[in-house]
Formats: C-alpha cells, sequence, structure tokens
C-alpha cells in the first residue's frame, strides 16, 4: 500500500490550447502542495482543502479567483469538504467574494453543528472567522461571459433547458471546477471539491460541487471522490457517493469512476453532457476518467519525483 496520496482535477470540459499549460501547472502545483502537507505530518483534510485553495487562488480555474459568471455577471461560489474518518462535512455557497470558499466549507464542518451554510449566512461566518476577501472577476471570464451572452441574444441557446444550451454551445463545456482526493499517512481520505457553477446560470443555483454525495464524497470503508462537469447530472445519479459504494463493493478506483461515467452515459443517454471523475481508495489506489473531452488532472505519491499531470484520463463515450 502506498501513502500518502493525492489526486487533483482542475475540471472537465474542452481545455483550449492556450489554457492547457496554465491549466497543467495548475493542478501539479496543488498536487504537490497537498502531497507535501501530508509528508509533513498533516491530515486528508489538511492536504485537500490545501490544494483546493492553490486552484482558488490561480486564476485558470473555474473556482475562488477566475471563477464563471452567472447570467447576471455576478460569481457565486461554492464549495465543500469531507472527512472520511467520521463522515464530518461541510459546503458553503452563494459567496460572492471569499477568497477560497474551500476554507468556509472547513469552517462550517469543524466550527458549526451544520453541513451546508450558503448566501448572506455564509458571509457573516466568512466575517465572524476573518476570511480574506477577493474579487474573483477576471478579465477572460468577462470576455466568455460577453461571448455567451451574445449568443444567447441571438437566439441560440435557451435557458433553463440545459441541453439544448450546451448542444448549441459547446464552449459551455469549459468547466473548470477544482477538487481534490486524499489519502494520509494515517490512512484517512477526504475529499473537497469547489467552483464558481455553470456559466451563465441562474442566480441561486447550487450545483453539484457543495452537495455532499454528488459533487464530493470520502469515507474510510471505501475511499473519496470529487466529480466535475454538468452538476445537475452528478445530483441525479448522486454520483460521488455511487463511486465511493462502488468502491466498498470491492471495485478498484479506477474501475469504479469508469463504472459511474458509464452510468451517466447509460442513465443520461441523450443529454448532452460533460463529467469526470477523480477517486483514491483506502488502499492509495487512484482513478480518472471522464466523458467529457479533457479532464485536466494530476497525481502526487511516494516513490515519484513529481506530480504527472494530464488534460486526458480514461475517456468513456
Ligand atoms: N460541476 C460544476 C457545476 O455544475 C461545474 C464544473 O464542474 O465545472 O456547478
Amino acid at each position: 500500500m502506498q501513502k500518502p496520496v493525492i489526486v487533483v482535477h482542475g475540471g472537465a470540459g474542452t481545455w483550449q490550447p492556450e489554457r492547457s499549460q496554465p491549466g497543467l501547472e495548475g493542478v501539479k502545483k496543488a498536487a504537490e502542495t497537498g502531497f507535501d502537507v501530508m509528508m509533513n505530518g498533516g491530515s486528508a483534510v489538511d492536504a485537500v482543502v490545501e490544494a483546493v485553495a492553490v486552484m482558488e487562488d490561480d486564476g485558470a480555474f473555474n473556482a475562488g479567483y477566475g471563477s464563471t459568471l452567472n447570467i447576471e455577471k455576478r460569481a457565486e461560489m461554492e464549495a465543500s469538504v469531507m472527512d472520511g474518518r467520521n463522515l464530518q462535512a461541510g459546503a458553503a455557497g452563494l459567496l460572492k467574494d471569499v477568497r477560497n470558499p474551500v476554507r468556509l466549507a472547513r469552517i462550517v464542518m469543524e466550527k458549526t453543528d451544520h453541513v451546508f451554510v450558503v448566501g448572506e449566512g455564509a458571509e457573516k461566518l466568512a466575517n465572524l472567522f476573518k476570511l480574506e476577501r477577493r474579487n474573483p472577476l477576471t478579465e477572460l471570464r468577462i470576455k466568455y461571459y460577453e461571448q455567451q451572452k451574445q449568443a444567447m441574444l441571438e437566439g441560440k441557446s435557451e435557458l433553463p433547458k440545459l441541453a439544448s444550451l450546451v448542444k448549441s454551445h459547446p464552449e459551455l463545456f469549459d468547466l473548470e471546477t477544482v477538487g481534490a482526493v486524499a489519502l494520509d499517512k494515517e490512512g484517512n481520505v477526504a475529499a473537497a471539491t469547489s467552483t464558481g457553477g455553470f456559466p451563465l446560470k441562474l442566480p441561486g443555483r447550487i450545483g453539484d460541487s457543495p452537495l455532499i454525495g454528488c459533487g464530493t464524497y470520502a469515507d474510510n470503508r471505501s475511499g473519496a471522490c470529487s466529480a466535475t462537469g454538468i452538476g445537475e447530472i452528478a445530483i441525479r445519479l448522486v454520483l460521488a457517493k455511487t463511486v465511493c459504494n462502488y468502491m466498498e463493493n470491492g471495485k478498484t478506483a479506477q474501475d469504479a469512476v469508469e463504472d459511474a461515467i458509464r452510468l451517466v452515459n447509460t442513465r443520461m443517454a441523450g443529454i448532452p453532457n460533460s463529467m469526470g471523475l477523480i477517486a483514491v481508495n483506502t488502499r492509495g489506489e487512484i482513478g480518472a476518467a471522464h466523458n467529457s473531452a479533457n479532464l485536466c488532472w494530476a497525481y502526487f505519491m511516494p516513490k515519484m519525483r513529481e506530480p504527472a499531470a494530464s488534460l486526458t484520463a480514461k475517456i468513456l463515450k
């Protein structure tokens, strides 16, 4: 068995060539950060939170700084974290300018009796714990917003009918939510996911990323999983928990994510969709699979000199 192990993703979708390099560098940096945390005695929770925070600060991903914009040109960020040791979990949503949504998710998990806090209440909690603020707006996101909105005004898209929207707008598949799963030296697993959500989403829309079981799940009896892609699909299939169930029933991490993507392909057949999954099991075996064009991801485990990063994993169409 190898420990510690970390796997991170920077989102499914289509990674355009001009953005590939920053994406790959970003996931490598995140994997390295999380791995170092655990090598220095930190827990799997410490590792996934720090790895996700690195990607939230990067600007290359749809999480934290650089989050995608909703239809009103505002960012509404969300994140979650789960500790496989005791099934403790925390999530925060509808965040305007918390610099690291994943840190607020951790506060919800560790400092409150709740699992999910959104909006004004979440902002108040961030104030209480003196979390840093940062305007998440970037020029790139404003440019994307204008392009997508223009297309919508020309009648090429329809909200909230996601299916026809993504059919006519393949660029909406540029999903760059971030996530991390880890197994620490003590044998504990954790998962965390953070996102700006789906481009041009309606205000108030919550995706899979902050929903425990949908975008994020971790249990020491099975392993940990983080999802990316169209949140509504992951919610309807309770995808991250499904992957953990597969692992608990004996599948390897790789078979579990592949079977979950097959489940998406069969049960959501006919709906254009784009999903990516990463997982680690309690033996330190990892898995990554997607039905999107790309999955930007990286992993780091003992005996490797540096993290391995790629824009694809096992693709199942
Ligand atoms: N899953 C995210 C959401 O639907 C989007 C993504 O993965 O980029 O909010």
